[in-house]
């Protein structure tokens, strides 16, 4: 099975920031309909898509539409825009970037200003700038820009999905549209599945798994995964000790993060999976950080739940760096699971 990645780089290139997610929703619906034995959204912007399967047994997977990004705060006297976060964004990753302000008249090009090296002493250069004093230069005369912008416009980082080195891509937003491409490609490719398949879109992952929340809540899961990315920090100056995952090394199955620890048979079995099917794998042990497996797992009276990641260096700034080989892993083992079932837990 060969895994279209034109659709990944469209996919990027839609704007979607928290709350802010209709463009991703529209496009996902409009591809994904035809596969669907049943498609609807719900209140919160949550796009479920049904697929019937051979048991009784119902499965959750999510992976979430949103991606970091900015939104107009303010507008000063000469029509520079000041901005809050939505998501986790380091400023440091965002001077000197070029951005869309998605107005009402449709996205502009803005660039976020920096001083220049000229006027700037070594001690200057040594501060990161807070989020605060970020400004965005839209090129446009003062009354034009309030003509146009208003105040909680949302703004997306502007960056073109680039294939590179060796089975690399670098793209923005590849946290979460990695998933989201991956569950789309098994809604479209999964002809008789074992489960009853909810593939949930989620929104709001990157401000607190608030979709996935009410997405589980209206679906009776036997077994939830979050399809994501976690953050590779697998560079120069840390020390394989914190590396956590490793990019191109395979699909991460998680045991541990700020929000979820998987079941124990979960685990093994997701990993013994991998290893008779060939399925390049790495686990997951992480310190920080969550995903929309924390909302799954605390739905109702509880919902064994694991996250799979997608290894991303850069995560959460314009140059997220994922491996195609990564991806397919995720691809791989899910729809191996999808198709034959999981054996569930052996007396645990
Ligand atoms: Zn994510």
């Amino acid at each position: 099975m060969k895994l279209d990645f034109s659709l990944l780089k469209t996919l990027t290139e839609l704007a979607g920031i928290s709350g802010r997610e209709a463009p991703v929703r529209q496009f996902l619906q409009k591809q994904l309909a035809p596969y669907a034995d049943e498609i609807r959204t719900d209140k919160l912007g949550n796009l479920i898509v049904y697929k019937k399967g051979t048991s009784d047994k119902n499965l959750l997977l999510c992976a979430h539409m949103d991606e970091v990004g900015l939104m107009v705060r303010y507008i000063d006297e000469r029509g520079f825009l000041y901005v809050v976060p939505v998501g986790g964004l380091d400023p440091r990753t965002l001077l000197a970037q070029r951005v869309r302000v998605q107005t009402k008249n449709g996205p502009i090009l803005g660039v976020i200003g920096t001083k220049p090296v000229h006027i700037t002493t070594e001690a200057d250069r040594a501060k990161a700038v807070p989020m605060s004093d970020l400004y965005i230069d839209t090129g446009l005369p003062a009354e034009k820009v309030r003509e146009q912008v208003a105040p909680g416009d949302s703004i997306v980082l502007d960056r073109e999905y680039e294939e590179f080195g060796e089975n690399r891509i670098c793209a923005k937003a590849l946290d979460d549209r990695a998933g989201v491409f991956v569950l789309a490609e098994l809604v479209r490719c999964v002809k008789k599945p074992f489960y009853n398949i909810y593939a949930v879109f989620t929104v709001q992952e990157e401000v607190g798994l608030r979709g996935a929340k009410v997405a589980a809540y209206g679906v009776d899961a036997d077994l939830g995964f979050a399809l994501d990315t976690t953050g590779a920090v697998d560079v120069p100056g840390v020390s394989p000790a914190n590396h956590i995952v490793s990019v191109g090394k395979g699909v991460g199955i998680s045991v541990i993060d700020g929000y979820t620890i998987t079941p124990k048979w979960l685990f093994e079995e997701l990993k013994q999976i991998c290893e008779r099917e060939k399925i390049s794998w790495q686990a997951r042990v992480a310190p920080r950080g969550g995903n929309d497996a924390g909302a799954i797992h605390q739905d109702k009276t509880g919902v064994p739940a694991c996250a799979l990641s997608i290894p991303t260096r850069n995560i959460h700034a314009c140059v997220e760096v994922e491996d195609k080989n990564d991806i397919t892993a995720m691809f791989q083992l899910v729809l191996y699971v999808i198709e034959k079932g999981l054996t569930g837990p052996q007396g645990e």
